[in-house]
Parts: structure tokens; C-alpha cells; sequence
């Protein structure tokens, strides 16, 4: 009798769908695992559906309402293993740029019917509310790597992920410093690697889309980028992007500001 191929599911909660995406761009290398997986549950792929327990899900977007709160619950119950995968899932994305704001007076602005609008106050990470097998990080992730991480649980070992910053894959890659060389702002030091150091190979700061590394020193990150004249407003806002909840993004943004 040939073996039962393990069950695949992804599932959407608050987000833009890119991460989604990512995984159906990896084409020919999601071919190459294709044949020991069942896609079993995946809309923005396939009709069908098969209901029951999935040896892997994989889950896109952040929770900002309570009927999504409980609808995780049932997601984890599920599935045997759970990876949030992009910056929503992970870190709440960047509609968690309500949780420092006032989310009614957002809606009045605009939306034409506000009562129409059934949402919490604040935009959270998966692991907020379930526990989670594993999170990989951007926005939106790399295809490279949700390869590695599908193909990692489905021999039951762990993904290989790198920890470390952007900053070591700007040196692998042979990049000029542009802090060094121009002055100019960059997170890579505190942000997590997975892009191949993307924006400074083209002369551009990192922006932090991945999110924190491990072990950032934001304070003194946020030292240097002060010599390079940014004000308290200035680094308040540079952490608020896609990450703004993460908790060493969110920290260091509420020492400059609100
Ligand atoms: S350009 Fe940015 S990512 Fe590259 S080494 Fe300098 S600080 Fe690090
Ligand atoms: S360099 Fe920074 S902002 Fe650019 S893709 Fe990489 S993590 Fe994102």
C-alpha cells in the first residue's frame, strides 16, 4: 500500500496575501517537494478542500478580530505543526500600527459605514494566542526559505534558518557600509537575515521588513543613528514599519516617543 503523503494547509488571516504568493512563486522548487506532500487545504491555490488534521500549516496574517481569535484556536488544534510565516503573522504587520493609535477614530475616517466594522483594537502575532512550531520572518518571506522550512518539517528536523543580522550577509556578500561610507540609515545591525542583504546591495539602508534578529542592540543602533541626525521623532517612526509590534522594535520606538 503506498504511504499516506503528509498533509499541507495554509490559511489566511489578516494580511495582503504576498506571503501566500511567495510560496506559489517558488514554482519549480515547491515541485521538488510537491510529490511528498498533499496540498490539502490552500484557497488561493486550489478549490477543493480536505477537512480533518494537517501534518503542517502554514499561517499567513495577524489577528484583529475575535472571530479570528477563536479560529486559530481550531487551526492549532488541527495541525501537528504550525509555522506563522511573514511579518503579519509574526509580528502583528503593519496594520499593527493601530495598537499606538486609537483604532475608532481610525474607522471613522475611513470607512463610509464604521458600524459596519467589526474589529479589535489591536493587530497581534499568531503567537500571541497559540502556541507556535516556528516562525519565519518577512515581508513578505523569502521563497528560498519557506522551501527549506517545508522541506525541514517534513523530515522532522529543524529548519536551517540563519539568527544572525542582515549585516553579516551584507559582509558576506561584499557590500560597501552605506552608514560607513554615506551616512546613511540603515536597521540592518538589529534586523533579522533572510533577504541576502537586498536593499544595501543597492545603496539603500535596510528598513527592518524582516523584523528583529535575536539579540538586537537597538540602543545603540538608535545611538549611532542619532549622530547621524535623526531627532526623537525620527526614531520613534524607524522602527513603526511592518515590525512596529515586534517586542525589541516596539521597545526601542516607545523610548523616543509615545
Ligand atoms: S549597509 Fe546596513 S546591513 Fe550592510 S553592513 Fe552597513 S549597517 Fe549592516
Ligand atoms: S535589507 Fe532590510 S528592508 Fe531590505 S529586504 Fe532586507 S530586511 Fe527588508
Amino acid at each position: 500500500m503506498p504511504k499516506k503523503k503528509p498533509r499541507l494547509a495554509v490559511w489566511k488571516f489578516a494580511s495582503c496575501d504576498g506571503c501566500q504568493l511567495s510560496l506559489l512563486d517558488c514554482e519549480d522548487d515547491l515541485l521538488a517537494v510537491a510529490d511528498a506532500i498533499e496540498i490539502a487545504y490552500f484557497p488561493e491555490a486550489r478549490r477543493g478542500r480536505i477537512v480533518g488534521r494537517y501534518d503542517l500549516s502554514l499561517v499567513e496574517g495577524s489577528i484583529t478580530t475575535a472571530h479570528d481569535s477563536e479560529r486559530i484556536k481550531d487551526v492549532r488544534k488541527r495541525s501537528r505543526h504550525l509555522v506563522t510565516i511573514g511579518a503579519c503573522a509574526t509580528a502583528g504587520g503593519i496594520q499593527a500600527l493601530r495598537n499606538f493609535a486609537d483604532v475608532k477614530e481610525y474607522v471613522s475616517i475611513v470607512y463610509a459605514q464604521p458600524d459596519y466594522i467589526h474589529t479589535l483594537s489591536t493587530s497581534t502575532a499568531i503567537a500571541d494566542h497559540v502556541p507556535v512550531d516556528f516562525e519565519l520572518r518577512g515581508c513578505p518571506i523569502n521563497k528560498r526559505q519557506l522551501v527549506e522550512v517545508i522541506s525541514a518539517f517534513l523530515v522532522g528536523r529543524r529548519p536551517a534558518t540563519p539568527p544572525h543580522s542582515v549585516c553579516v550577509e551584507c559582509k558576506l556578500k561584499g557590500n560597501v557600509c552605506v552608514v560607513v561610507a554615506h551616512g546613511m540609515p540603515c536597521l540592518g545591525p538589529v534586523t533579522h537575515a533572510g533577504c541576502n542583504a537586498l536593499c544595501p546591495s543597492f545603496n539603500r539602508g535596510c528598513y527592518g521588513c524582516y523584523g528583529p534578529m535575536e539579540t538586537p542592540n537597538t540602543r545603540s543602533l538608535s545611538r549611532k543613528l542619532a549622530e547621524l541626525g535623526m531627532d526623537r521623532r525620527d526614531l520613534e517612526r524607524i522602527y513603526r514599519t511592518f515590525n512596529a509590534n515586534a517586542e525589541a522594535f516596539r521597545e526601542e520606538s516607545k523610548r523616543h516617543g509615545s
